[in-house]
Parts: structure tokens; C-alpha cells; sequence
């Protein structure tokens, strides 16, 4: 089975657990923590780190900190993970949903644009498969309108727009190190902010709303969205490997982009495209099913598993989901979510295999199944 994702261990990361186990640090305290805080953060240019137990968490914690809630209304894609919206949902705040654009599958800032109103206190930009936003215009309607950008960095750590890595952006930034995301702790994730004042407030509504210099005195209702030292210790091992994992992902892309090359200029196939203006670090390697192709996007996921090959449709849009329904229109989306799929992206994958899944694909399209 090629799997669509899979994490890359070495001796490291099993050596820099085993560290954390025999020290007996294995909560929330221990040096992996802030070691790996400081890390990551100055990888992406940001000053502040603050570790949370997964990446859903670190969105929520975020909104926490910047006081959304009831009454505010926070903009998020209609095609991201669920997870986008639902942290707006617990805060009490509305998430209004936005197309996509057509070219890069992000959210359109000139729906952005339009979706604002008096209400609105956040956008909440998603780098959607390792592919960053638009930045430049998105952080004009903030200004415009006076909003907070948090941004989700969930699938593209090391991405840039213009040259500037993503979760810079932000007034907090949100990434997870989910099993299958660029770089993994089990389940973790982290906020990034320059705002020494808002680093503090996460740290502790991370932990319980406990007064720092009081312990069990609490100022305000918190949570525990800690990272553990065990988390932290694989999050240092994988640091040491993040540029080559982008590398590897970029060079996935470009195998992928060259065995389907002649199904692109048939027009069977659409590849995930990559502006001028970005670096995108291809956290899946997706394409779009086209109107030319024999089959449709599903009969070729069914067509790729029987031979082995796990891969898998874009997200649902959220609009069509129970939580999240809207009666607005979202042709962008809808035809992305539709016709988009997610080919292997391991790092672990040789060119054999890329070429595999492609000679596959191939086939499945050109012919009826
Ligand atoms: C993975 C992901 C999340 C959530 O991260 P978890 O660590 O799984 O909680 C949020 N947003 C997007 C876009 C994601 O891909």
C-alpha cells in the first residue's frame, strides 16, 4: 500500500523520548518544551512560541486570547478542515464563510472583502495544502476595516508569500503537528505572535487561566491545551529534518508534475497550481479531475485503492455540512471539493512509486473503468 501520508522517525526521535521518559518529565514541564517553542518560532521569523496540545487547540487558544465571542463574526473558508470553523463555534462567535479562488484554492479575498460587516473581528486566512493565501490584499481589508488576521498554518509550515514564511502574517498563527502534517508530534501544535503581551495571555489560558506567580489562583476560566515534554522531545527531533522534509515534498511535486505532464496539457487533469508569489511546500500534492477525463473523481480514488494506492478527496465544502450550513453560493469551492483529490505525499516516497501512483492515474483517466 502506498499510504497519502506517513511520518519519517529516526534514532533521534526515539533517542530524545527515551530522554524525556528517564527523566521523568513526561507533563508539561521539561526542557523539550521550551526548546521547542523557540525552535520553531524563530524558523518562521516570530517571536513568541506557545506550544498546545494539537492544532485545533492552538486556534482556539488564539481566539481565546484576542476576547472573540458572542456577537463577533470571524471569516473563514468554506473549503478548509472543519476544525477552522468549529473553533469559532465554541468561542460563541459566527464563522461566515468565503469561496475559494480559482487559481491557488485559498480563500478569495475579494469574497473576503465582501463577507465584511460590523461585526466582523477576525480573518482567518487557511494555507490550504501547503499553498499560502494572498496575503497582500487580505491584510489591506484588515487594515481597511480595522480586523485581526489569525492565521491557520496548519498544512503549510515553511510556506512563503513574497519571500516571507507564513505565520508571520498574523496577529497569531496556528499550526498543528498532527500525524500527517510537515513535520509531527503525535498530536500537538503551536500559536506564534510578535505580541509579548498576547504570548503571555496564551500561556496562561493554556494553562487552566492560572496566575503565574500564584499557583492555584485562577483570574479567569483557562484550559488545558498543554503540550507534553514526549510531544516536544519528537518536535525537536523532527526540527532537525523540517527544510529537508520541504524539500522532499517539493521534489514530489515536481515527479508528479513531470510523469502527468501530457495529461495536464489534455486538459484531463488540473494540478494544484503555484503562483509567482508563493512558495508552496505541498503538503498534499493535489490535482483537480477534468471535464476531458474518462472518469469521474471518485471511480479514480476507488480505481487507485484497488491497485494499492491509498488517496483521497479534497474536503467537503462546509457550507454543505449540518454545523455549518449556508444558502450563499460557492461555485469555486464546490467544483474544487468536487473534483479535487490528494495523491501520496509522504516524504518516505521514492520516485518509483511517484511514478507509480502516476502511470496509475493515467490510466484510470484516459480509459473508462
Ligand atoms: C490539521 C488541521 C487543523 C487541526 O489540527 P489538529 O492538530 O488535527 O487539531 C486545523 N486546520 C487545518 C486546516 C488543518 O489541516
Amino acid at each position: 500500500m502506498i499510504p497519502i501520508a506517513e511520518p519519517s522517525f529516526d534514532e533521534a526521535e526515539i533517542a530524545n523520548v527515551t530522554q524525556a521518559i528517564r527523566a521523568g518529565w513526561i507533563s508539561s514541564k521539561g526542557k523539550f518544551i521550551p526548546e521547542f517553542e523557540e525552535k520553531f518560532s524563530s524558523w518562521c521569523n516570530v517571536k513568541h512560541g506557545i506550544a498546545t496540545s494539537n492544532g485545533t487547540t492552538a486556534l482556539h487558544l488564539a481566539l481565546a486570547a484576542l476576547n472573540i465571542g458572542p456577537g463577533d463574526e470571524v471569516i473563514v473558508p468554506t473549503l478548509t478542515f472543519a476544525a477552522t470553523a468549529n473553533v469559532v463555534i465554541y468561542t460563541g462567535a459566527k464563522p461566515v464563510l468565503v469561496d475559494s479562488h480559482p487559481d491557488y484554492w485559498c480563500m478569495d479575498p475579494a469574497a473576503v472583502e465582501a463577507a465584511v460587516t460590523p461585526r466582523t473581528r477576525v480573518i482567518m486566512p487557511v494555507h490550504l495544502y501547503g499553498h499560502p493565501c494572498d496575503m497582500g490584499p487580505i491584510q489591506n481589508i484588515a487594515r481597511k476595516h480595522n480586523l485581526l488576521i489569525v492565521e491557520d498554518a496548519a498544512e503549510s509550515h515553511g510556506a512563503e508569500y513574497k519571500g516571507r514564511k507564513v505565520g508571520s502574517f498574523g496577529i497569531i498563527s496556528c499550526f498543528s503537528f498532527y500525524g500527517n502534517k510537515i513535520i509531527t508530534t503525535g498530536e500537538g501544535g503551536m500559536c506564534l505572535t510578535d505580541d509579548e503581551a498576547l504570548a503571555a495571555r496564551m500561556r496562561i489560558l493554556r494553562d487552566h487561566g492560572m496566575n503565574p506567580g500564584r499557583r492555584y489562583w485562577h483570574d479567569t476560566v483557562g484550559f488545558n491545551y498543554r503540550m507534553t515534554n514526549m510531544q516536544a522531545a519528537v518536535g525537536m527531533a523532527q526540527m532537525a529534518k523540517i527544510d529537508r522534509f520541504i524539500d522532499k515534498k517539493i521534489q514530489i511535486a515536481s515527479w508528479y508534475k513531470d510523469e502527468l505532464r501530457t495529461l495536464a496539457a489534455a486538459n484531463i487533469i488540473k494540478f494544484h497550481p503555484s503562483m509567482e508569489w508563493a512558495k508552496c511546500v505541498y503538503w498534499m500534492f493535489s490535482i483537480m479531475v477534468g471535464p476531458k477525463a474518462k472518469t469521474g473523481r471518485d471511480e479514480l480514488i476507488k480505481a487507485l485503492d484497488t491497485e494499492g494506492i491509498e488517496s483521497r478527496p479534497l474536503f467537503h465544502c462546509l457550507h454543505r455540512m449540518p454545523p455549518y450550513l449556508s444558502e450563499k453560493a460557492f461555485p469555486v469551492a464546490e467544483g474544487l471539493s468536487m473534483r479535487g483529490i490528494n495523491l501520496p505525499s509522504s516524504v518516505n516516497l521514492t520516485e518509483e512509486q511517484v511514478r507509480k501512483v502516476a502511470t496509475s492515474v493515467s490510466k484510470v483517466l484516459q480509459a473508462r473503468v
